[in-house]
């Protein structure tokens, strides 16, 4: 992009924020003005209790990891009601704008579904039952691993300047590439005992619900975003919409589960994108 390109996309941005501030107001209003007619009616304004379903943030830092996996402009509608709740009707305004979104199709799914999904994306360590010896264990999140094996090598070598430009070359030749390759472990989907069936892993939840951990420990604020779209939006809506959630599948082999990998796939790259703006 040049200059007058860049400033005419300043504009539009500005514009459209204008017009999402027009849109808050809006919506402000509004649930002021149901809250005013259930006070009076004496019923509750919320439209998710833990009885109901949908998803419970841990603290607003989750909420906002949450957010940034979102379209820029649907971060803006979405909101927690008093109990920590992701309030279901600011999901649903903000689907009606972002319904191309594959995340924000996940989300409305998860949010209107009547079982309980509790989201961290701070804790740096969570409980679970190992489902072969029926005991709680503790699993403490570490940080990924972040190596270049193609500056780490190049860095032992010891040479003139044209035979390290050659053994550079040997090694891309030998598909030894320079780039940092991250390995470790950036969140989970723990499911209840009783929502095992017919996909059962080794992990299951302490309690009654469904809980999503993205790992906070040295993960970059955009590694975060993305596991939000792989642990939110991939596993846990497979298993919402009756699809086998599980990397590998039944067979447990690498391409027994080509449609999670996929979604997954999708899920992370919007993430990303979303993460940008
Ligand atoms: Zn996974």
């Amino acid at each position: 992009m040049n200059i007058i390109d860049w400033e005419k996309e300043i504009r539009r941005w500005e514009e459209e924020a204008r017009r999402w501030d027009k849109e808050i107001d809006f919506w402000r209003n509004e649930a002021k003005e149901i809250t005013d007619r259930s006070a009076v009616l004496g019923t509750s304004v919320s439209a998710n209790s833990t009885q109901n379903g949908g998803i419970r943030i841990a603290n607003q830092a989750s909420f906002n990891v949450l957010l940034s996996s979102l379209p820029a402009g649907a971060r803006r509608i979405i909101r927690m009601d008093n109990n920590n709740f992701i309030d279901a009707r600011s999901v649903n305004t903000a689907y009606l704008r972002y319904n191309r979104s594959g995340n924000m199709q996940a989300l409305r799914t998860i949010t209107a579904d009547k079982r309980t999904v509790y989201f961290d994306a701070t804790a740096t360590s969570y409980d679970y039952i190992n489902s072969e010896a029926g005991i709680v264990g503790r699993f403490h999140f570490r940080a990924p691993t972040r190596v270049n094996d193609f500056q780490k090598l190049l860095n032992l070598f010891t040479g003139t300047p044209e035979e390290k430009q050659l053994y550079a070359q040997e090694l891309i030749r030998q598909g030894i590439v320079d780039e940092v390759s991250v390995v470790g472990d950036f969140g989970v989907v723990l499911r209840p005992f009783n929502a095992q069936q017919p996909f059962p892993v080794g992990r299951i939840s302490t309690t009654d619900n469904f809980e999503v951990y993205i790992n906070p420990v040295g993960t970059t604020p955009m590694e975060r975003a993305k596991y939000v779209g792989h642990e939110l939006f991939g596993h846990l809506y497979f298993f919402f919409t009756g699809k086998d959630p599980r990397h590998g599948g039944a067979s447990g082999s690498l391409n027994g589960n080509p449609l999670l990998e996929q979604q997954i796939d999708a899920r992370e790259r919007e993430s990303i994108f979303n993460f940008g703006f």
